[in-house]
């Protein structure tokens, strides 16, 4: 099954894609993630990436788009996949039309949730470089500065500040709400989901509408 994960930042996508992926045993392909490790790893695509994830801004559609093909052709990837942060754009999007043909995937699951709170869960956001997440009101790390789970140091990102969300929230407004009109016209499955409340109730709603 190919899926994709949309909603704004913030809305808790990742968290959610994860959970999905490990449950249906597919991979959960996140654009953000890759990207991130690029420009720790220092390699050309992370040095192009680093300076515009940091504005909130998005990186060009062709480098995003060439990493991601390279990705879904991956082995492990030819019985499905979860996408969470890609596409972002209209040229994303037919760039995965092209690749698979039809709208490219399965179905999508909205997750849906109050622009204020995204903003209160993103400043609140603390992550460590093993991709562990915490927030420090809903989700403290037990272990204080250091992550509870691998020991490394808890940080906030960069583009997680105030002022960059606000950005992202913009870039989203603009460049990747259309996405959900785009598939509504091509009449791709759309699971809509409040992404409010506890967390192992919400994976319940997306994995029961997925099912349906
Ligand atoms: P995320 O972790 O999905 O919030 O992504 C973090 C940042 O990576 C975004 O704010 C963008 O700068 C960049 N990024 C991730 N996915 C994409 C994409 N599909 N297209 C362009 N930029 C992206």
């Amino acid at each position: 099954m190919r899926l994709l994960f949309l909603g704004p930042p913030g809305a808790g996508k990742g968290t959610q894609a994860k959970r999905v992926a490990a449950h249906l045993e597919i991979p959960h392909i996140a654009t953000g993630d890759m990207l991130r490790q690029a420009v720790a790893d220092g390699t050309e695509l992370g040095l192009k990436a680093r300076s515009i994830m940091e504005r909130g801004d998005l990186v060009p559609d062709d480098l995003v788009i060439a990493m991601l093909i390279d990705r879904v052709n991956r082995e492990d990837a030819t019985g499905g996949f979860i996408l969470d942060g890609f596409p972002r754009t209209t040229a994303q999007a037919e760039a995965l039309e092209e690749r698979f043909g039809g709208a490219g995937l399965d179905a999508a699951v909205l997750i849906d949730v109050d622009p204020e709170e995204v903003v209160r869960r993103i400043s609140g956001r603390r992550v460590c470089n093993n991709g562990h997440v915490f927030h420090i009101d809903d989700a403290p790390s037990g272990a204080g500065e250091l992550c509870d789970q691998c020991g490394e140091p808890i940080y906030q990102r960069e583009d997680d500040q105030a002022e960059t969300v606000r950005n992202r929230l913009n870039v989203y407004r603009e460049l990747t709400e259309p996405l959900i009109s785009f598939y509504r016209e091509r009449e791709l499955t759309m699971h809509v989901i409040e992404g409010v409340g506890e967390l192992d109730e919400i994976t319940r709603l997306i994995m029961d509408a997925l099912h349906s």
